[in-house]
């Protein structure tokens, strides 16, 4: 069962400003396991794929909020999951786009995420 994973950064990752709930050894454990793993966040495309890169993770999409749509239409999976920390962007534009919406501290409990 593939889950793809869009990950916001602010607010949500520990590496983000603010850090979140979500740690960069988290997503490494979900790549580990065969999940899609991608960016989704304001911040420049280049400069989301190296924060990834900088932790060990090569995402398979970094993205800004708005194209959470073509995420969906350009990769296969079971199911698709956006987590955020911002109602009015995030759980907006997953809810959108047609992804699942999880807060980051719900996120951190999903078996793709726990050991
Ligand atoms: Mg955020």
């Amino acid at each position: 069962m593939a889950v793809l994973i869009s990950l916001d950064i602010d607010g949500t990752v520990d590496v983000g400003d603010p850090p979140g709930p979500v740690t960069m050894e988290m997503a490494r454990l979900a790549v580990a396991r065969g999940h899609i793993i991608g960016s989704c966040s304001d911040r420049p495309l280049s400069t989301q794929r190296k924060i990834f890169a900088g932790h060990g993770i090569e995402v398979q999409f970094a993205v800004s909020k708005h194209m959470l749509d073509q995420v969906k239409a350009r990769f296969v999976a079971d199911t698709y999951v956006h987590i955020g920390d911002r109602e009015d962007l995030d759980k907006r534009y997953a809810l959108k786009a047609g992804f699942d919406f999880l807060w980051p501290e719900e996120a951190t409990a999903m078996n793709w995420f726990t050991r």
